[in-house]
């Protein structure tokens, strides 16, 4: 049987007809609308243009928000202009088929625990450093998603009192200090000090800002202000693991989203500030990590495959 699966990411919205085991047949990507209306109708366009050529069991959508327990109603996006919105009607009335709305990190989670890094592990945690923080709790094998329905949401555990404003109207979140944004933001502090910031302020000089992937390729060539920018993030990620572990108790965290890109360089950080802050270290058992392996299709895979064990 095949699903649909469309991932609403910041920038583009990516659609895939995806198999049963988890094999995405054919893709695609459109830009993403500012609008919500906007919005929404690309993802009935997507939906309808596999609908045309393929007998399909069930829609998946996944979406960067809190969304309701009956997965119909994005209640609070932090980064998107969703509040209460109902996009599992808004969907249903243009596309003839059952529609799923799911978390995008959830989906993920569980794309990357059936079919990716997560395969063979019973207890699972993703945290996915993109424009957000995302998390995806896998526990003994299912998704868990909390009372009402939006558990899981690993970025806006406070990680520091009297902190950064959060787009979810607290202070301090973790997504404030492990994001790709959060990267972005260290590099420049990084680079207004001198010193080790002399590559990351050359850089600013000539293009004008200091995107995510410009410092993911410093880090590469072993330019230490980078380095210094990633150990921050990272470590702050590898902190809040060590609270997760505390609570849940995973054999894997598996890390996605774009500064996952970076690999060892990454999880080596992440690895330090998590034995360092793990109530228990030396004596309990530890958690794996690794990098998500299914990266950018692990939104569409994994709600397609939720939306089909559904239908
Ligand atoms: C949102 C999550 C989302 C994450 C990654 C966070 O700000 O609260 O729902 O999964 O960003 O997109
Ligand atoms: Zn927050």
């Amino acid at each position: 049987m095949l699903n649909v699966g469309i991932d609403i990411g910041g920038t583009k919205i990516a659609g895939g007809l995806v198999t049963d085991d988890g094999r995405i047949l054919e893709k695609v990507r459109v830009d993403t609308p500012h609008d919500t209306r906007a919005l929404a109708q690309a993802v009935i366009d997507m939906a309808r243009h596999f609908r045309s050529q393929h007998d399909i069991a069930a829609v998946g959508v996944a979406a960067a928000g809190f969304i309701d327990r009956d997965r119909a109603v994005v209640i609070h996006a932090p980064n998107i202009a969703w509040r209460n919105e109902p996009l599992k009607a808004a969907l249903e009335a243009g596309i003839d088929l059952p529609v799923t709305i799911e978390n995008d990190a959830n989906a993920a989670g569980w794309a990357e625990y059936r079919f990716g890094a997560g395969r063979g592990v019973r207890n699972m945690v993703m945290l996915t450093m993109g424009t957000g923080v995302g998390g995806a709790i896998v526990l003994d094998g299912a998704l868990f998603r909390g009372g009402h329905g939006i558990g899981g949401e690993l970025g806006h555990i406070r990680f520091t009192r009297d902190g950064l404003p959060c787009g979810c109207g607290q202070n301090g979140c973790l997504e404030q200090y492990a994001s790709g944004r959060a990267l972005q933001r260290e590099a420049n502090d990084i680079a207004d000090g001198g010193g080790i910031g002399a590559a990351l302020a050359a850089l600013r000089a000539e293009k004008g800002s200091i995107s995510g992937p410009s410092v993911s390729r410093l880090v590469l060539a072993g330019d230490p202000g980078a380095t210094e920018a990633l150990r921050r993030v990272a470590t702050a990620l590898g902190e809040s693991c060590g609270g997760f572990q505390a609570v849940l108790d995973p054999e894997l965290f598996v890390i996605g989203g774009g500064v996952a890109q970076l690999g060892d360089d990454l999880l080596a950080p992440v690895r330090l500030a998590y034995e360092t802050s793990l109530p228990g270290y030396g004596d309990r058992p530890v958690a794996d990590f690794a990098i998500a392996q299914l990266v950018n299709d692990a939104g569409v895979i994994g709600v397609a495959d939720l939306a089909g064990a559904e239908a």
